[in-house]
């Protein structure tokens, strides 16, 4: 495409800025937003419309809703997707195609079916599945579907012929049919796994494939004049169908869709956590699969470098650069790319905090874009801050992700911003879990806002700055943000023990702030305890047993870092655990620490069972490092005549959580400055029909 007088991209980019056929369609660029959930769907469809009209305005050339369930014969309650059941919901699909093609993209819609993957909690219809079996769903609910027979089987086309019908009504210009991670009836079909029927719909690849031509030719006598139709599948399903078999497939089909979307395998493999997966790692499955078909194909891999997108591209491997993930982060990176603001990209940071809304039934968040589901709700933009208030001097102490991210947004609305650092770094619990093995990209959250602040003369940083609240007096900022985080508990308190336990100071116990401040114990017996269920136990672990140490992790949960299940990394952490030769003991709470090991007790029985160890470190509760703020709240008295307007404590500080928690608290810090909230308002809006609130 050449370039505008506006474009001031470094022409090695412009590659990606090629339009691309889709069938009877073009994307003006190769930027495309593969379906993502956002932990939304029908509940908050005013906050998911905004969120993907954001997407429009930041470049995406093709922007795909989440998965759509098309017909009630097949839903996945509890999970809050969108849904296509009938006319009535047109309209709001009809609001979502709007918001995607306001700035020229490609409106995309997924259809799924999902077959051995819907329990139906909600409808209270049988699923239905290619053959009878077990319910395949997360929750492992006790149900089964029923095997489909040849009726079934049409009544399954007719629907999708009907949900092609409304997609089209409503204005979509891409249909992908979804068949990978597991969740599509169209995997289902193909997987030798889910797959043993005996009639011409099994068996043979051909005969596996064969709802899927059905499907597809359907699609194409529908709305094919006007609509692409895709298929998203996955690269290899372990066991079922496999990479050989996908590419025998695509040599056998390859021109049958107007795009081939293709998603590494599981969910958990496609979404891969920075931890365990690096970008583009997806390439030895995809690569060579362009040779086999006409048609576009599409892959992901957690771009967010412009030079490996455009390497896909250049080498023949891709001709779509998919991002969910990446277009979270920064809904804005296409665009940043074609301004020649490659520096400006904020990058994914590969936690999956985003999934964990999805699997929560909550709101998406996203560790770097605060704003992220809140485009409608707060009214926060990416990349717009609301104009500066009456004031204007603001103090920002604690250069963690809370505070860099106050300094950060304030000093974009213009307030003159200093930011105070007791160290003499940015960063603070980043710059140090960064180091953690695994963990070097969540420095991205303090490189991101570092760079940012850099730029802005209106924000100063003082290191070397621990602040007594007899210097915030004198310096008199109007406002005064405390952030400064929080410390690991050293007493055994978190969920299990919600007293502290008996400890005897003969024996050494260590806390993750001494590990990550580079205080390890010397003996080589090690118990973990954690019960914190995030990420730091396990990361812990294998930081231990690099340095030498025989680890035994006890947890009184019944899986290693339980919590993960919602980022899509317990099983990856716990095969870690395994292969690095940690000794894991679940379901077991600490009871005592004493000289020469600890004391457990089942979690269940209440049994008590000793563990001797030469060192104990307690992966448990934090506390908020709030000192700086009790002893500011304790002379609030003096605040006006210092100047001072108003003091807030955010992020740690205020209630320890995970990272995206403290940078949602200083976006809202910076954004609520010099407004007031009406006694009793909500903070958000909230989706409310005639009939009362959509919850
Ligand atoms: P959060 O996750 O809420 O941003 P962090 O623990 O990451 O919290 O960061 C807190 C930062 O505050 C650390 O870098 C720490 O050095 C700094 N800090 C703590 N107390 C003070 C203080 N009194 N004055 C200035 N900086 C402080
Ligand atoms: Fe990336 Fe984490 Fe944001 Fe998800 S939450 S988009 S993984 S930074």
């Amino acid at each position: 495409m050449p370039k505008d007088n506006t474009s001031r991209r470094d022409p090695r980019y412009d590659v990606l800025f090629e339009p691309v056929r889709i069938g009877p369609v073009v994307a003006k660029n190769r930027f495309y937003q593969v379906p993502h959930c956002n932990g939304g769907g029908y509940r908050d469809p005013s906050a998911v419309v905004e969120m993907r009209r954001t997407k429009a305005e930041g470049g995406w050339g093709v922007i795909f809703t989440e998965q759509v369930e098309l017909h009630p014969t097949s839903e996945i309650t509890p999970f809050i997707e969108l849904r296509l059941w009938e006319d009535k919901d047109i309209p709001a699909l009809a609001r979502m195609a709007e918001a995607m093609k306001s700035h020229g993209a490609l409106a995309g819609i997924e259809l799924a079916y999902s077959g051995v993957n819907g329990s139906n909690l909600y409808t209270r219809e049988v699923p239905r599945g290619p053959m009878s079996s077990p319910i395949l769903t997360f929750y492992k609910d006790p149900v089964s579907t029923r095997a489909m027979d040849r009726q079934d089987i049409r009544d399954l086309r007719r629907w999708h012929v009907e949900a092609y019908r409304r997609a089209k009504t409503a204005g979509f210009d891409v249909i992908e049919l979804y068949g990978a991670h597991g969740f599509g009836i169209v995997q289902h079909f193909l997987s030798p796994l889910t797959n043993q029927r005996t009639d011409e719909y099994g068996g043979s690849l051909e005969n596996r494939s064969r709802l899927l031509r059905e499907l597809i030719s359907e699609a194409k006598d529908a709305v094919g004049d006007t609509m692409a139709v895709g298929l998203r599948l996955s690269l290899h399903e372990a066991g079922g169908l496999e990479n050989r078999e996908l590419r025998d497939l695509i040599a056998m089909h390859g021109d049958l869709p107007d795009l081939w979307d293709l998603g590494h395998g599981t969910w958990e493999a496609c979404s891969g956590p920075s931890r365990f997966v690096e970008e583009g790692a997806q390439e030895p499955l995809v690569s060579g699969i362009k040779a086999l078909t006409t048609k576009p194909v599409v892959g992901v891999g957690r771009f967010t470098s412009p030079d490996a997108m455009v390497s896909q591209i250049r080498r023949g491997v891709l001709d779509f650069i998919g991002a969910a993930r990446p277009s979270i982060a920064d809904p804005f990176l296409p665009r940043k790319i074609d301004e020649g603001r490659v520096e400006d990209i904020r990058e994914c940071i590969g936690c999956n905090i985003c999934v964990t809304g999805d699997m929560t039934m909550s709101i998406s968040r996203c560790t770097q874009n605060p704003t992220f589901m809140e485009e409608w709700r707060k009214g926060w933009h990416p990349e717009r801050m609301n104009d500066k208030g009456a004031s204007g001097t603001v103090l920002v102490i604690g250069a963690g992700p809370a505070g860099l991210e106050a300094a950060r947004a304030a000093g974009r609305r213009g307030y003159e911003v200093a930011l105070a650092e007791a160290g003499t770094e940015l960063g603070g619990r980043v710059r140090l879990e960064s180091r953690l093995p695994g963990l070097a990209a969540w420095g991205r959250v303090r490189d991101y806002r570092a760079h940012q602040i850099g730029q802005m003369a209106n924000v100063s940083t003082y290191f070397d700055s621990r602040l007594s609240a007899q210097e915030v007096l004198e310096f008199g900022f109007e406002h005064v943000a405390v952030a400064t985080g929080s410390v690991w508990r050293r007493d055994g308190v978190a969920r299990h023990n919600l007293a502290p336990i008996p400890v005897d100071p003969a024996m050494p116990v260590f806390t993750p702030d001494d590990l990550m401040a580079g205080r390890l114990p010397e003996g080589r017996e090690i118990v973990l305890y954690d019960d914190d269920h995030y990420y730091m136990g396990g990361v812990l672990a294998e930081l231990l047993v690099q340095k030498g140490a025989a680890v035994t992790l006890v947890t009184p949960a019944n899986l290693v870092s339980e919590w993960t299940l919602n980022t899509l990394e317990q099983r990856r952490i716990q095969a870690r655990m395994i292969e690095r030769g940690v000794t894991i003991v679940t379901a077991h709470g600490l009871s005592t620490v004493g000289r020469d090991g600890v004391t457990l007790g089942c979690a269940f029985t209440g049994r008590p069972r000793a563990l001797a160890c030469d060192a104990v470190v307690l992966v448990t509760a934090r506390l908020p490092d709030d000192a700086l703020w009790h002893a500011l709240k304790a002379r609030e008295g003096e605040w006006a005549a210092a100047g001072i307007r108003t003091v807030r404590r955010i992020g740690d500080a205020e209630s320890p959580a995970p990272i995206a928690w403290a940078t949602y608290a200083g976006h809202r810090f910076a954004r609520e400055l010099d407004s007031v909230t009406a006694e009793g308002a909500l903070a958000f809006r909230r989706e409310v029909t005639e009939l009362g609130p959509m919850e």
